[in-house]
C-alpha cells in the first residue's frame, strides 16, 4: 500500500468515525467479520405458504382440492362436480395458487431470519421482495424487522441494497425517471443530479439506505442488451453524468450521508459494455489503453465525487474474470486512488469463479480468489456458506485476517457513513414529496429534453392541429415498452400492471390532439406473456385499412422490454414484422413520422426512407408519452442529442471516438482503392430542433499550451429559427499526430443553453491541457507536443502544443 502515503484519501477520513470503526473491530469474532462480507437477497426470507403441505400429489382428492381452492378467488372458474380434473387443468390450478400466493403481502420467515442474522451474523440483504415493486409502508416494515433483530444479536445495522435505476424503480408510487440513455442524450447535467436527488429522497422514504446505480459502464456495443442502462457510449459523458449523479444520491458529504439521501453503488466496474460477442456478460478483450482511458475514466470522477461503493463486472477481460483481478480491483481503485469505499460483487460473481469461469475448482477456492483481489462484500446471494467456507480460509492462512479487516472496516464504515447505527429506518411523514407533482414535473422536463429528432423532411413536425392521426404499431400502447427493464420488476413486464395510471403514447396523444383525431390500430402486437421478442400473428392490413381516413401515421415501433442476458438477441435488425408494417403503410401515400423505442439501436435502414420524420424516444419512462405528445404538438422544442452512434447496417459497428483506419470516408487511391467506409445511421451527437442555432468566432485564450494550462474557449451561439429551444453545445477534439493512432474525435465539453428566436449568446467552455492526453502504449499518460482540432458546432480552430509532458503517476 506504499502508494497510499503519498496520495490524498478520495474521502478525506473522519477520525472520530475510525476511532468507532476501530473499536467496534476489535470487539468483533471472526463469525461477525465473515457475516459482515455476505450479502443474501430477500427472497430467502420470504415465509412461504405452501397450501399443499403435507399432501401427497399421488393421493389428492377432491376433498382437498375443494378446501384449497376455497382460499382464492379463482375457485369458481373450476367445475369440480365430476372429480378431480385432467393433469393440465391441474397443472393450471397449481400455477394459478403459486401466483397467487407469491403475489401476497410479503411475510417475513423468523426462522430464516435466525438462521440469517442470528446465526450467521450476515451483513447486508439485496433485492425486491416477490420480485415486484413494494409500497413504502412495506418496505419500511421489512426493513425495520430486519434492522431490529441485526442490532439485538450483532449490534450492528443491516445494510439494505436495492436497483433504483431510473428513479424509485422498485417502491410503488415513486416517481420513475428516463433510462440512463436518456438522461445522456439530454446533455443535461443539473437534470441528471436532481432525478438522482429525487431517487433519493423517494428511495430513502422506504427506509433503503443503498441503491446500486449509477450505471456508467459505456454502452459502445448496439448488441449489447443494457446499452440502455448508462449514459451511451462516451467516457467523458459517463464521468460527467456519474459524477451528477453520485452527488444527486449521496448529497455533497460523503462521510455522512443525510436523511434524504443514499449511499450511491457505481457499477459496474469496468468495461462492461464492449462483449465481443455483444452478449451480456461475456469476455472482452480491452486493451490497457483503452481501459485506463477511456473505461476507468467514470470511476475515477466518481470516486473523486466521493462514490461510497462500486460494484464490480460480472464478466472478464482477456481470460481473468474481473472479480478475480487484484490490479483494477486493489491496486487501480482502493491503492491508486486512496478510496476507502466497498467493492461488493454482482450477484453470484464469486460462485461464477468456478461455476461458469473455471478459474477455480470449487467455492473455497473462489472466494479465496475474489477476496484476495480486493472483494469486501459476497452478493452471494442465496447461499450462507460463504461464511463458513471464508471462515475456513482465514484459519487455514489462505486468507489474511488483515484482508478480512481491511474489508469489514469498508463495510462498517459505510455504515457509519449512512448514520445507520443511529437513525436505521426514517418516518414517513418526513417525505411529503413522494411521488407528488414537483418530481413529477422533473420526470416530464428530462423525458422531454432525451427525445431525439433525428429527420423532419419538408418540416411536417410540429403536427398542423386539427388532423387526423393513425396511431399504430406494438410500442403505441405500452408503459412497458416506454420503461424498459428494471420497471417494478427486473425484466419490466409487469409495468402495465403498475403504471396504469400514466400515459401511453396513444393515451398521450389522444389527450393532446383530440379523442376524435386519434385512431388506434397496432397492426403488430407483443405476445402477452411471452418471450419479449415475441409477437402475435400481425394484423397489418387492419392497420393500413385505419390509415385510409388519417393524415398521419404515427408508427411506434421498436423492442418490448428486457433486462440482462434473457436481453441478448441473434439480429439487431428491426423484427420483419414490424419492417412489414411500415412498409406497407408506406403504401398509403400518407406522410409516416416513426417513433422509435427501444433500448438498443434496432437496424432500420431499409424503412427510414420511407418516413417523413424520425423521434428516437429510446426509454423515456413514465412521462415518456406525454414528452412525445408535447414535443409532436410543437409545445415543447426537441433539444435531445444522439448518446451513441446509430448504425446502419450489422458489419458497421462503430463508434464516433473510433481510429481513422476505421472510416476513410473517401477510397484509397491507386491499385489499392479498396473501400474503406463505414456506414453509420445517424451518428453521436445529432439531433435536429425545431429551430436552427448558428455558431461563429470561435476563439481560444491560449491557442499554445502546456500540461499545465487550463483553456477556455469561446464561441457565439444565435438562435436564427422561429422558435425557441435549447441547444447542447458539444467541445470536440481532434489530435492530429501522436504516436499511438489517435481517436478522430473526443467529446472534452459540453453545456446546454435555452435561446429566444433571434437571441445570441457567447458561450465558454474549459478544458484542461491534461485531458487533452492519452494513454500509451506503456499504459502511461502522455500529452504530445503537436496540433490539435478543436471544434464547436460549425466552427473549428487548431491550437498546438508546444511540449511533451509524460505523467509517471497512474492517474493524472
Ligand atoms: C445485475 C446488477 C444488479 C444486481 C442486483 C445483477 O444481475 O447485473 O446490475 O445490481 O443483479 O440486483
Amino acid at each position: 500500500m506504499a502508494a497510499q502515503k503519498t496520495i490524498p484519501p478520495a474521502i478525506p477520513a473522519d477520525l472520530a468515525m475510525e476511532k468507532k470503526i476501530e473499536s467496534l473491530l476489535a470487539k468483533m469474532t471472526i463469525e461477525e467479520k465473515v457475516g459482515q462480507m455476505c450479502q443474501l437477497t430477500i427472497d430467502l426470507l420470504q415465509k412461504r405458504n405452501n397450501p399443499f403441505a403435507g399432501i401427497n400429489p399421488q393421493k389428492l382428492t377432491v376433498e382437498d382440492l375443494k378446501r384449497i381452492l376455497a382460499n382464492y378467488d379463482f375457485a369458481g372458474d373450476y367445475d369440480l362436480s365430476k372429480g378431480l380434473p385432467t393433469q393440465d387443468v391441474l397443472m393450471n390450478i397449481f400455477m394459478r395458487i403459486q401466483g397467487a400466493e407469491q403475489s401476497k403481502a410479503f411475510q417475513l420467515d423468523e426462522a430464516m431470519l435466525d438462521t440469517i442474522i442470528g446465526k450467521y451474523k450476515v451483513g447486508s440483504i439485496l433485492n425486491v421482495p416477490n420480485g415486484v415493486a413494494q409500497s413504502l409502508g412495506d418496505w419500511q416494515r421489512i426493513i425495520k424487522r430486519i434492522h431490529d433483530k441485526s442490532m439485538k444479536v450483532i449490534g450492528i445495522p443491516c445494510v439494505y441494497g436495492v436497483d433504483q435505476i431510473h428513479g424509485t424503480t422498485y417502491t410503488l408510487g415513486g416517481t420513475m425517471f428516463p433510462q440512463g440513455i436518456n438522461m445522456g442524450a439530454s446533455f443535461n447535467r443539473s437534470l441528471t443530479r436532481e432525478g438522482a436527488r429525487i431517487s433519493a429522497y423517494e428511495t430513502k422514504a422506504g427506509s433503503i439506505p443503498w441503491t446500486f446505480a449509477p450505471v456508467t459502464d459505456l454502452g459502445r456495443d448496439p448488441r449489447w442488451p443494457r446499452m440502455w442502462e448508462n449514459y451511451g457510449e462516451d467516457c467523458y459523458m459517463n464521468a460527467e453524468m456519474g459524477r451528477e449523479a453520485i452527488i444527486g444520491f449521496q448529497g455533497n458529504d460523503p462521510n455522512l450521508i443525510g436523511q434524504n439521501h443514499v449511499a450511491a453503488c457505481m457499477k459496474h466496474y469496468m468495461g462492461y459494455g464492449v462483449p465481443v460477442s455483444g452478449k451480456d456478460r461475456t469476455p472482452s478483450s480491452i486493451t490497457q489503453q483503452d481501459m485506463r482511458e477511456k473505461h476507468f475514466a467514470p470511476y475515477l470522477e466518481m470516486v473523486k465525487a466521493g462514490a461510497l461503493s462500486v460494484m464490480v463486472n460480472s464478466a472478464m477481460n482477456n481470460g481473468l474474470p474481473f472479480h478475480a483481478n487484484y490490479e483494477l480491483l486493489t491496486k487501480w481503485l482502493k491503492e491508486d486512488l486512496n478510496w476507502d469505499g466497498l467493492i461488493v460483487t454482482d450477484w453470484a460473481d464469486i460462485n461464477n469463479l468456478y461455476s461458469r469461469d473455471h478459474i477455480a475448482k470449487d467455492k473455497k477456492e473462489a472466494i479465496k480468489l475474489a477476496i484476495n483481489a480486493g472483494i469486501d462484500m459476497s452478493m452471494d446471494p442465496y447461499e450462507w456458506n460463504f461464511c463458513v467456507l471464508l471462515k475456513e480460509l482465514v484459519e487455514e492462512g489462505e486468507v489474511p485476517i488483515s484482508r478480512i479487516d481491511d474489508a469489514v472496516r469498508r463495510v462498517l464504515r459505510m455504515k457509519y457513513r449512512l448514520n445507520l447505527f443511529q437513525k436505521p429506518y426514517v418516518d414517513l411523514k418526513d417525505y411529503p414529496l413522494f411521488g407528488g407533482k414537483e418530481h413529477a414535473a422533473v420526470a416530464l422536463q428530462a423525458a422531454e429534453e432525451s427525445l431525439v429528432l433525428l429527420k423532419n423532411e419538408n418540416a411536417i413536425l410540429p403536427l398542423a392541429t386539427g388532423k387526423k392521426l393513425l396511431v399504430t404499431g406494438p410500442n403505441a400502447n405500452s408503459m412497458r415498452c416506454l420503461n424498459g427493464g428494471w420497471s417494478y420488476s427486473w425484466q419490466g413486464d409487469k409495468a402495465d400492471l403498475f403504471a396504469s395510471d400514466y400515459n401511453t403514447i396513444l393515451e398521450a396523444f389522444v389527450n393532446k390532439f383530440g379523442a376524435s383525431n386519434v385512431v388506434y390500430e397496432a397492426g403488430v402486437t407483443y405476445k402477452a406473456g411471452g418471450s419479449w421478442y415475441e409477437e402475435n400473428v400481425p394484423e397489418i392490413s387492419k392497420a393500413v385499412a385505419a390509415a385510409a381516413n388519417a393524415d398521419y401515421i404515427v408508427a411506434c415501433i421498436g423492442e418490448n422490454s428486457y433486462c440482462e442476458k434473457p436481453g441478448n438477441l441473434t439480429n439487431l435488425a428491426l423484427s420483419q414484422n414490424q419492417i412489414d408494417l411500415v412498409k406497407a403503410l408506406a403504401k398509403n401515400n400518407k406522410p409516416i413520422i416513426l417513433v422509435l423505442n427501444q433500448g438498443r439501436p434496432r437496424l432500420i435502414a431499409d424503412i427510414e426512407p420511407l418516413v417523413q420524420a424520425v423521434v428516437n424516444t429510446m426509454l423515456p419512462g413514465n412521462y415518456g408519452g406525454d414528452a412525445l405528445a408535447n414535443l409532436v404538438a410543437g409545445d415543447v422544442n426537441f433539444s435531445g442529442k444522439m448518446p451513441f452512434s446509430y448504425p446502419k447496417e450489422i458489419n458497421s459497428l462503430i463508434t464516433y471516438d473510433h481510429k481513422p483506419c476505421e472510416h476513410i470516408g473517401k477510397q484509397m487511391e491507386g491499385a489499392y482503392n479498396y473501400d474503406a467506409q463505414v456506414s453509420v445511421q445517424w451518428p453521436f451527437g445529432y439531433g435536429l430542433s425545431y429551430t436552427r442555432f448558428a455558431y461563429s468566432n470561435l476563439r481560444v485564450d491560449k491557442s499554445t499550451f502546456t500540461a499545465n494550462d487550463l483553456l477556455t474557449f469561446t464561441v457565439d451561439v444565435k438562435n436564427v429559427g422561429s422558435f425557441g429551444g435549447k441547444e447542447s453545445v458539444l467541445l470536440f477534439s481532434s489530435d492530429l499526430v501522436a504516436s499511438l493512432s489517435p481517436d478522430v474525435r473526443r467529446l472534452r465539453a459540453f453545456d446546454k443553453l435555452e435561446l429566444k428566436p433571434g437571441q445570441t449568446t457567447t458561450i465558454s467552455l474549459q478544458v484542461k491541457a491534461s485531458d487533452l492526453a492519452f494513454v500509451g502504449y506503456d499504459g502511461k499518460w502522455i500529452l504530445e507536443k503537436g496540433d490539435f482540432r478543436i471544434q464547436i458546432g460549425t466552427e473549428v480552430l487548431n491550437i498546438n502544443c508546444s511540449e511533451t509532458k509524460k505523467w509517471e503517476t497512474a492517474n493524472r
